[in-house]
């Protein structure tokens, strides 16, 4: 008997999990045209850190309020890849429990996955970072909250700011939950998020990583997918899986 790939046994391991939890990172939408951090190509060259952060919000609201608006203008270019529509196909399938994702961009939903904790936040509104309110991005142009007059802030995680609680405890619920843990594209060095895979890995649960690179996790996994784009890993573990479930 030929013995299985690890796209094979990965497929195999999804086809029987009870609720596979998938963790996914900036790599999982550079195929959007999305840069990430911290690989070759990264951000990290335009400082994200200084930019994205509390302290650049305070001192400088309005280099703080261009860089977003900016920002914000370019988002109707990106679209779900292949990493994004499959999982939505998953969870259809009854194959995804919940996703964890790092990412701000809204593409996991944009293709239609239903059950994702934002634990960065999301790009897809605006809050005051006064009262707390939730806004339209149309409102931005305003500046400052309509209630409070506080500065309005893109709802995402600013480099000194706590994760939001309610995603941080979905997140954490699904961990608990997971018999299968998948991650897609992160190098797992931003914390606490990175932790939710070294708990899953505490509870015995099977860790697949798929990431281009080799990432600071990689001795908790039992499949590694490195060298290789992660939509060209889960094309392949999806043809595995489809035979299967049929
Ligand atoms: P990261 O940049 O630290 O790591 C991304 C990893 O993905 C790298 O190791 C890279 O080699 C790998 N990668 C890139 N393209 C890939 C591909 N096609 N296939 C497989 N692997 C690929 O990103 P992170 O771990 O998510 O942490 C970065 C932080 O940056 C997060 O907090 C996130 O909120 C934020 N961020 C979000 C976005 C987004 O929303 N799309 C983009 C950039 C940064």
């Amino acid at each position: 008997m030929t013995e299985m790939s690890n796209y094979e046994q990965l497929a195999a391991h999804l086809a029987e999990a009870r609720y596979p939890v998938f963790f996914t990172g900036a790599g999982a939408s550079t195929e959007s045209g999305l840069p990430d951090f911290r690989s070759r190509q990264g951000l990290w060259t335009k400082n994200p850190a200084r930019i994205a952060s509390v302290e650049n919000l305070e001192r400088d609201p309005e280099g703080f309020y261009q860089y977003y608006k900016e920002r914000r203008s370019h988002r109707k270019e990106y679209h779900p890849n292949r990493v994004h529509t499959i999982l939505a196909k998953w969870e259809q399938q009854g194959k995804v429990g919940m996703i964890i994702t790092q990412n701000v961009d809204g593409l996991h939903q944009a293709a239609g996955s239903q059950n994702v904790a934002e634990l960065h936040g999301t790009m897809s509104n605006i809050r005051c970072h006064q009262c707390g309110k939730v806004y339209d991005w149309e409102l931005y142009d305003l500046r400052n909250c309509p209630e409070c007059g506080g500065l309005l802030r893109p709802n995402v995680v600013l480099f000194g700011e706590a994760l939001p609680q309610r995603e941080y405890l979905k997140a954490h619920w699904g961990t608990e939950q997971a018999d299968l843990f998948v991650v897609i594209g992160s190098s797992l060095v931003v914390y606490p998020a990175a932790g939710f895979v070294e708990r899953a890995a505490q509870r015995g649960v099977k860790v697949a990583i798929i990431n281009d690179e080799p990432t600071a996790l990689d001795h908790l996994a039992e499949w590694l997918f490195h060298y290789e784009k992660a939509g060209d890993v889960m094309e392949k573990v999806d043809g595995h899986l489809q035979r299967m479930l049929l």
